[in-house]
């Protein structure tokens, strides 16, 4: 049982910081769910702050592939 998945989606969602390049597509997407922090990187700040297929979308619109969503399941995307 992975107790690290949020109350909610149920979802674990990681940035890749050295991959994120700032460009804010996931904040424009999901802006409940990812900010861009002082280093122009992204950083979560609710993963239930939108539903899961949102979340999914949003990850899927990162220009560089940085983020990286988990569920009970495992992988989600990509
Ligand atoms: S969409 Fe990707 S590159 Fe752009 S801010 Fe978000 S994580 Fe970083």
């Amino acid at each position: 049982m992975a107790d690290d998945l949020s109350p909610k989606n149920r979802i674990r969602i990681e940035v890749d910081r050295g991959l994120c390049i700032g460009s804010g597509d996931c904040v424009d997407s999901a802006p409940e769910v990812f900010e861009l922090d002082a280093e122009d990187k992204a950083r979560v700040i609710d993963p239930d702050g939108a539903p899961t297929d949102e979340v999914v979308e949003a990850a899927g619109n990162c220009p560089v592939t940085a983020i990286f969503v988990f569920g009970e399941a495992g992988e989600l995307y990509p």
